[in-house]
């Protein structure tokens, strides 16, 4: 290691799930620095099913889920647009948990010891085997940066990553609603042009988060006029609406939600969650995917730090393992999302599915991980 004077031995850029448990591990024995704009808690667009694979990391932590939330998801309702329905038991299950409430219990575990800072990085450059780190208001100095910024920001922009030159057609939308639906059950409703998630979450609120392409989207006239023409076609989600009470003023929504292949390593860069890569949410394996991703990275980059081997050797591991982690469901994820948005294919799936009803659990294996130790 140099002696020139850096301000923190890590910098990580995003304070979502990813970058909170990076925070938490790497806050024990580093001096960290945490950078997000935004306050917590806060909602955030997500399906807010939390695959339990996880659930011995944030355990670590100091997060004990089944106190957490009382909603354990053991099983899957899947139907079709025009309503034929197929149902499951989830191989390893999940928890209803919202974001709000999980991101809020992650940034108080974080370690006094840690730097937060409320404010947006805008630049990262490397300066000498050391980084420099540009925000809206100050600059700062490190030996590592974690980029946790989720789908889209605008460091991807700078850095530029082959993503962000085109533009992707999704866009995603959630409200919280009172409605009455089984505690243990996460629902995965098809429609023209998507699919919407619906399930529990921690205060006995119903949790309606949609994809969908923004060419379906773009011929109505607001939200609720595309859930009433389109969504409501599925009888499923026909009496949702019909029954739900919104329980706030107006949704989440987003766009230019890009599921396109990323690099685990930029610029010298460790990118964590989304960033590295998202998964198309129908797998229901993102928040997990960023959990177990930190924890990966916080692992790799851990002898580096402690001068025990060089930046590159770390680098180049923590790409190995973010592959053999993530690149097979990745790979599923994408070929799920075709079938599903294909109505003919999704039909005949369904009744192959029907027919053989242990491949369900088998194609939603290959989407998750193990139970991580
Ligand atoms: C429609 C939809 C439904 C989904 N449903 C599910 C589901 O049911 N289950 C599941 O497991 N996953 C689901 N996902 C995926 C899941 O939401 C993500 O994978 C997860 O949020 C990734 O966490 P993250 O920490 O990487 O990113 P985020 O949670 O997006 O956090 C990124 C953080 O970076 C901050 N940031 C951005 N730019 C900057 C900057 N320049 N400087 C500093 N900070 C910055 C933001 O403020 C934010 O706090 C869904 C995704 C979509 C689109």
């Amino acid at each position: 290691m140099n002696n020139i004077a850096i301000d923190f031995d890590v910098i990580i850029a995003g304070g979502g799930l990813a970058g909170l448990t990076a925070a938490n591990i790497l806050g024990r024995d580093f001096k960290v620095l945490l950078i997000d704009p935004d306050d917590y808690p806060r909602h955030k667009l997500c399906g807010e099913y939390l695959s339990a694979e996880v659930e011995n990391i944030l355990l670590d932590l100091g997060i004990n889920l089944p106190k957490a939330t009382d909603v354990k998801l053991k099983k899957l309702l899947f139907s079709t647009q025009n309503g034929n329905k197929i149902q499951a038991d989830l191989p390893l299950g999940g928890y209803g948990i919202s974001r709000f409430h999980l991101d809020h219990l992650l940034f108080k575990k974080i370690d006094q010891s840690v730097a937060i800072k409320k404010d947006k990085v805008v630049e990262v450059n490397m300066k000498l085997s050391q980084f420099v780190v540009l925000t809206k208001h100050e600059k700062f100095t490190c030996r590592q940066v974690i980029m946790a910024t989720g789908k889209r920001s605008v460091l991807d922009k700078n850095l530029s990553r082959e993503f962000v030159q085109h533009k992707s057609p999704w866009l995603g939308v959630k409200c919280h609603y009172e409605f009455d639906m089984p505690l243990d059950q996460v629902e995965l409703h098809n429609f023209n042009g998507g699919y919407a998630g619906l399930s529990k979450v921690e205060n006995g609120n119903v949790n309606l988060c949609y994809l969908a392409t923004f060419e379906s989207f773009k011929k109505y006239k607001d939200i609720d006029d595309f859930n009433r023409e389109v969504l409501s076609q599925n009888p499923h989600l026909k009496l949702f609406f019909q029954n739900a009470r919104p329980c706030w003023e107006k949704p989440i929504a987003i766009s230019q939600i890009s599921f396109d292949n990323k690099s685990a390593v930029q610029n010298g860069i460790i990118m964590i969650g989304d960033t590295a890569g998202l998964i198309h949410p129908l797998c229901g394996n993102g928040m997990a995917m960023a959990i177990h991703s930190a924890a990966i990275a916080s692992k790799c980059i851990l002898p580096f730090l402690k001068d025990e081997t060089s930046r590159e050797d770390c680098l180049k591991g923590y790409e190995r393992e973010w592959k053999l982690a993530f690149n097979s469901r990745l790979r599923t994820g994408r070929w799920l999302q075709k079938l599903f948005l294909n109505p003919t294919a999704t039909k005949v799936g369904l009744g192959i599915v029907k027919n053989i009803p242990s491949l369900l659990p088998l194609i939603i294996e290959r989407t998750h991980g193990k139970v991580v130790y």
